[in-house]
């Protein structure tokens, strides 16, 4: 197919969903993407924080041929290897618990606000989430979600959920009831413009969950996977969630979502209350198996931290220079930098120089290159990032 073909069969047969930029892209490698021209871009925003370990890590892709080659699927009423290998690799880099398997991010969250439902047993069923949150596009992580636009249009939303100021504690007091069962949060809000949530605040609620036995549900869908130098945001915080989500980076690439609930409370669900066909299939498993075996072969989280200190240094000295950076916020490389104009176009200039980086809520550039991407590979991207600064600083 030619590239206007690709483009006028989108227009014709694909849903009209999604605001999309017209690059067509056919080869990744590591830190870089490949267009139908042949064009090479350097990739700071993969997929949405999808490809941690960078496109076509070689780990995750022997791991799928290997797979595809033996079994694919089977139903979720029998037993694999997979499966249970990658959950033991699970619990083992977050907590005594258990798994749930699905597809998604937003299927991820659904299974918690389930999981919260069954908890409260008829008697406790509200859930407290928080302004500029994202959980998912589904009607019970929309619910949850404390974003209007995203909700705009697809009223009634399921009940139960209360949506409050982030990181403020008397906001948060006020906000627990009788009712409450669960508090479910970003520690940093990625589509919210990489909000960081304060070290006092997550202590505090935690404190508040295990003073009225309320479940702290972190949503770890885009902090997940080494995205913040840890492997799971929830370590850079002292704390222990109840329950955490997964989804985005967990695959290298193929879907997969999971919920880990801690262990003295998992046998909440019981046989036949929640499912999934696809849930925790071989090849996923395998191929997320992969992603944790790059992570340690390639020693990705100290890479990780050390090019996060290299990036922020370089970020405030640049600061300095264009007067249109705020602030740069973020942990890791979840990296966000508030801008005092509207940043669309600027992420679109550096996209013409062969960067692609993303704008959220309109003022915030975002960030997030694979864990092994290299310091050269930041300065490159860096200079892009300045000559696209310095062209609306002129305006
Ligand atoms: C992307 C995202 C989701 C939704 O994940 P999908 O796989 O798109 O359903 C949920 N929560 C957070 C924090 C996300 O960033």
């Amino acid at each position: 197919m030619k590239k206007q073909d690709i483009f006028r069969v989108y227009q014709d047969c694909i849903l009209n969903t999604y605001t999309r930029v017209p690059k067509i892209f056919v080869k990744g490698k590591g830190m870089n993407l490949f267009d139908i021209d042949g064009k090479k871009y350097l990739d700071f925003f993969p997929g949405w924080g999808v490809a941690n370990v960078g496109h076509c890590h070689p780990k995750v892709m022997s791991a799928i041929r290997d797979q595809v080659s033996k079994l694919i699927h089977i139903p979720n009423n029998f037993y694999h290897i997979q499966q249970a290998k990658l959950a033991k690799e699970l619990i083992y880099h977050t907590f005594p618990g258990k798994v749930f398997f699905c597809n998604s991010g937003t299927e991820a969250n659904e299974a918690a606000i389930k999981f919260a439902r069954v908890y409260g047993a008829g008697k406790r069923f509200e859930i407290i989430t928080f302004e500029n949150s994202f959980h998912g596009r589904t009607l019970g992580s929309l619910a949850a979600t404390g974003q209007k636009r995203y909700q705009d249009g697809f009223a009634p939303l399921p009940t139960g959920f209360k949506t409050i100021k982030f990181n403020s504690l008397p906001v948060l007091e006020r906000g627990v009831t009788e009712n409450t069962v669960a508090i479910m949060l970003e520690l940093v809000q990625g589509e919210g413009g990489i909000n960081v949530a304060d070290r006092s605040y997550i202590y505090k609620i935690r404190e508040i969950c295990n003073k009225k036995n309320i479940l702290m549900i972190v949503d770890e869908v885009q902090t997940g996977m080494g995205r913040t130098g840890k492997m799971f945001a929830f370590q850079n915080y002292d704390i222990k969630p109840d329950i955490i989500t997964l989804a985005k980076a967990l695959g290298g690439g193929l879907p997969i979502g999971a919920m880990i609930v801690k262990k003295d409370i998992a046998d909440t669900f019981k046989p036949g209350m929640h499912a999934s066909t696809f849930g925790g299939g071989l090849v996923i498993c395998k191929a997320a198996l992969g992603v944790f075996r790059g992570i340690q072969k390639d020693k990705m989280l100290k890479n990780a931290q050390k090019m996060s200190n290299y990036i922020f240094d370089r970020l405030d000295a640049m600061k300095e220079k264009y007067k249109i950076i705020k602030t740069v916020r973020g942990i890791g490389l979840m990296i966000g930098i508030e801008l005092s104009v509207e940043g669309k176009g600027i992420a679109e200039e550096c996209l013409k120089r062969g960067l692609i980086i993303n704008c959220t809520h309109n003022t915030v550039l975002r960030l997030m290159p694979a864990l092994n991407v290299t310091k050269k590979q930041i300065d490159k991207a860096l200079h892009i990032l300045g000559k696209a600064l310095l062209k609306f600083s002129q305006k």
